[in-house]
C-alpha cells in the first residue's frame, strides 16, 4: 500500500536534466516497485493505492497488469493529476530525485472506508511506507489498516523517508514512532533509520527498532551493502559487486525479494544474501520497476559472482 505514479528517465546520463535530450517513461512508486519485485519471484501481489483520473493513471493499471500485479485496489481520484517523478543519473553514487505530487498526490487521498479490509488481514506480506503517513487521509488509513491487520506476520514498514513530502523531521520520527507499534518488520536505508530511531549506527539502529518489538529489523547500506538483525541472529553483508548505473530502486528490488524470502521462509543469511542481490541487480540498471530481476537472474549472478 503506498505510492504510485510515472517515472520519467533521462536517457543521457551524466548531464544536468536542462540538457537532457530524451526520456523514458516507466511505472513508479516505491510501494509499488516492490509489489513489482515481487511478481518477478513468482509471487502474487496487489497493490492498494490511487492515481488520478487521467492517462497517467490508464498506463498505471496496464503497467501493473503487464508486470503481473493485480490492480483491482487502485482507484483514481478527481482533481489530483497522477504524479511523475523525474531524475538524473550521474553514477556511481548521485541520483537527484525531482518528485512532481501537485497540489497533491493521488496515493495520499486513499480514504479509510474504502480499503480492501479481507485482503488486507489475509495478505502474507503486508507492505507500507513512511510516506503514506506524511499527509491525510491516507495517514488515517495506514492507522485503519494496520488495526485490521492486528500486528500479524508479516506487516512491514518501509521507513522510506523523503524530506520534501514533510514539514519537519521530527513529524516523521512522531509518525513512524507510533506505526512502529503495529508492525513486525522495518526497513529502511541508513538515513531513513537515523530519523526513525536517532541511531547513525546501523547496529545501534537495528537494536533500536528491536526493541520496539519488531521481529525483524533491516539497514540497507547502499554500496556497503545490508545489516539485518533479529532478536537471536545478526547478518551483516558487503555489497554484491556491480557496475553501478542508477542506485534509484535498489531499495525496492531489496523489498521484493525480501517478500520473496519470507514467504519462503528462508533463514536470515540466505533471505538477506539474495535480497543483496536483487538490489545489486537493480543499481546496474537505469530503470525501476521494469528492472527486478527475476528469481533466476538472481540465482545466476549469485553463481558466478557477478551480475551478467
Ligand atoms: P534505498 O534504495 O532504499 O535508498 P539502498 O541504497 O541502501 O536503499 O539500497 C538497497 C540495497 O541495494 C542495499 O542494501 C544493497 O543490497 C543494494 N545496493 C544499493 N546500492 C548498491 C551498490 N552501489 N552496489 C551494490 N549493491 C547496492
Amino acid at each position: 500500500m503506498g505510492r504510485v505514479g510515472v517515472d520519467i528517465y533521462p536517457l543521457q546520463h551524466r548531464v544536468p536534466l536542462e540538457e537532457v535530450r530524451t526520456f523514458e517513461k516507466f511505472l513508479g512508486g516505491s510501494a509499488t516497485n516492490v509489489a513489482v519485485a515481487a511478481a518477478r519471484h513468482g509471487r502474487r501481489t496487489a497493490v492498494i493505492t490511487r492515481t488520478g483520473d487521467d492517462a497517467f493513471g490508464r498506463y498505471v493499471h496496464s503497467e501493473l497488469r503487464r508486470l503481473g500485479v493485480d490492480d483491482e485496489f487502485v482507484g483514481a481520484v478527481n482533481g489530483p493529476p497522477t504524479p511523475v517523478t523525474f531524475c538524473e543519473v550521474f553514477p556511481p553514487d548521485d541520483f537527484p530525485l525531482y518528485f512532481y505530487r501537485y497540489p497533491t498526490a493521488p496515493d495520499l487521498l486513499i480514504e479509510p472506508n474504502t480499503l480492501p479490509d479481507n485482503e488486507i488481514r489475509d495478505a502474507m506480506v503486508f507492505w507500507c511506507t513512511v510516506t503514506g503517513l506524511s499527509q491525510e487521509p491516507s495517514r488515517a488509513a495506514h492507522f485503519a489498516a494496520w488495526e485490521t491487520r492486528e500486528r500479524h506476520t508479516h506487516t512491514v514498514l518501509d521507513l522510506d523517508y523523503r524530506p520534501m513530502f514533510w514539514a519537519d523531521p521530527a513529524e516523521a520520527r512522531n509518525q513512524v514512532d507510533a506505526a512502529l507499534e503495529h508492525v513486525t518488520i522495518a526497513v529502511g536505508n541508513r538515513e531513513e533509520c537515523e530519523v526513525a530511531t536517532g541511531e547513525t549506527d546501523p547496529d545501534r539502529a537495528a537494536d533500536a527498532l528491536l526493541a520496539r518489538g519488531l521481529a525483524l529489523a533491516v539497514v540497507k547500506r547502499g554500496p556497503d551493502g545490508v545489516l539485518a538483525a533479529t532478536a537471536d541472529e545478526r547478518v551483516s553483508l558487503p555489497a554484491f559487486p556491480v557496475e553501478v548505473l542508477n542506485g534509484l530502486g535498489a531499495g525496492d528490488a531489496f523489498g521484493g525479494a525480501l517478500c520473496h524470502g519470507l514467504l519462503s521462509q528462508w533463514p536470515l543469511q540466505r533471505m538477506m544474501t539474495f535480497a543483496n542481490v536483487a538490489g545489486a541487480i537493480v543499481a546496474s540498471r537505469l530503470e525501476c520497476s521494469t528492472a527486478m530481476p527475476t528469481t533466476a537472474e538472481v540465482d545466476v549472478a549469485l553463481e558466478q559472482g557477478r551480475v551478467v
